[in-house]
């Protein structure tokens, strides 16, 4: 007989139920139905920047290794990346010019959950918030004690913010305000480069199916650029930036994370895949639920109510399926589905022009 310590129990088996009781109701029909077919993976979904995440996700996958390897494998690359600045080295810092990390990761089998926020001076913060997830009893940590977290367990302290980061920070400092103390030099102009990301968000999310029917998913960003010291995002936050039920499904998201975290999007879209909507459909169900929040803000809407910022979300089934919608068109994302590695349009909740 199998023989289970305080701490597994803690960890594991009884987080799957509490999701559904929480939700008021037991697996509806068409997650059993899910949790009886033939598992369809291996397929790795990611956000449009992480095409190379699928593809290193997928080689592990194929080759038989565990889905939570995977998909932290895959963002590893864009987190070591400095020129993707919204994620891990080289991601833009806060409005004082420091680097702060955002990650969670979810594991299926076991119902698991990591995460950490408002990290510095680690530029992998997906791989810290998978070791709370196996070597402690919590969920979430945040700051000072994530990094001395990821001291502990070895992690290389370094500074994230790398020049052209740095610049961007300053360039955005020194031309806020008419009303302060800093100019940006004489006959100065900024590259175009550095305009782009004068105000900027992104984030990376990876959720995969193995052939063994396991599902894992991990989201880590470094967050919206000039945020307050201290602000955390949805992508650390476990039902917002990302939820992983092994039953039926996971979900990510990207954009602007104060939304996500007001309507826990990717908690209700695996929710509604619970209840037979397909991947696609629970996203753009997700769409339509921030979008009827945000109306209530009117300085976040626009002049025709909608809203003012992009919010994306990417969801998997059990069975393999697999979509994506955001609120407005001209989003891709990145899917290997086990023959072929490549981006595909978003769906989206407003058409062009209306
Ligand atoms: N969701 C991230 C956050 O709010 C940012 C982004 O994806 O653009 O921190």
């Amino acid at each position: 007989m199998t023989q289970y310590s305080r701490r597994d129990f803690l960890k594991t088996g009884a987080g799957a139920g509490a999701a559904f009781l929480a939700a008021g109701r037991l697996p509806g029909p068409a997650a059993r139905e899910a949790a009886a077919a033939p598992p369809a993976g291996p397929v790795a979904v990611s956000s449009g920047n992480g095409i190379r995440a699928t593809a290193r996700a997928m080689e592990i996958l194929q080759s038989g290794g565990d889905p939570l390897d995977a998909v932290i494998a895959g963002v590893n690359i864009v987190e070591d990346d400095p020129n993707d600045m919204s994620v891990g080295y080289g991601g833009l810092p806060n409005e004082d010019g420091v680097v702060e990390l955002d990650a969670s990761v979810m594991y299926g089998p076991t119902h698991s959950a990591g995460a950490v926020a408002a990290l510095r001076n680690i530029k992998n913060p997906s791989r810290v918030a998978r070791l709370v997830m196996e070597r402690t009893d919590h969920v979430l940590l945040v700051g000072e004690g994530a990094l001395k977290f990821a001291r502990a367990h070895g992690f290389k302290e370094e500074d994230l913010l790398t020049e052209k980061s740095r610049e961007a920070w300053l360039l955005r400092k020194e031309t806020l305000s008419d009303g302060d103390f800093w100019f940006p030099p004489r006959n100065r102009t900024a590259p175009e480069a550095l305009r782009s990301v004068l105000m900027t968000h992104g984030t990376i999310n990876c959720i995969a199916l193995d052939a063994a029917g396991r599902l894992a998913g991990v989201t880590t960003t470094s967050g919206m650029s000039w945020k307050l010291a201290g602000r955390v995002g949805d992508s650390p936050i476990i039902g917002a930036g990302l939820y992983v039920d092994n039953e039926i499904g996971a979900a990510g998201s990207t954009g602007r994370g104060e939304a996500n975290l007001q309507t826990c999007a990717s908690f209700r879209i695996v929710d509604a895949m619970g209840r037979g909507r397909s991947p696609e459909q629970a996203c753009l169900e997700a769409c339509q639920a921030v979008a009827a929040k945000t109306r209530l803000v009117p300085r976040l809407c626009d002049d025709q109510g909608r809203p003012k910022f992009g919010l994306d979300f990417y969801a998997l089934n059990k069975k393999g399926e697999f979509g994506a919608a955001g609120l407005f068109p001209g989003g891709r994302y990145a899917v290997h589905d086990g023959t072929e590695n490549k981006l595909r349009e978003m769906a989206y909740l407003y058409k062009p022009g209306r």
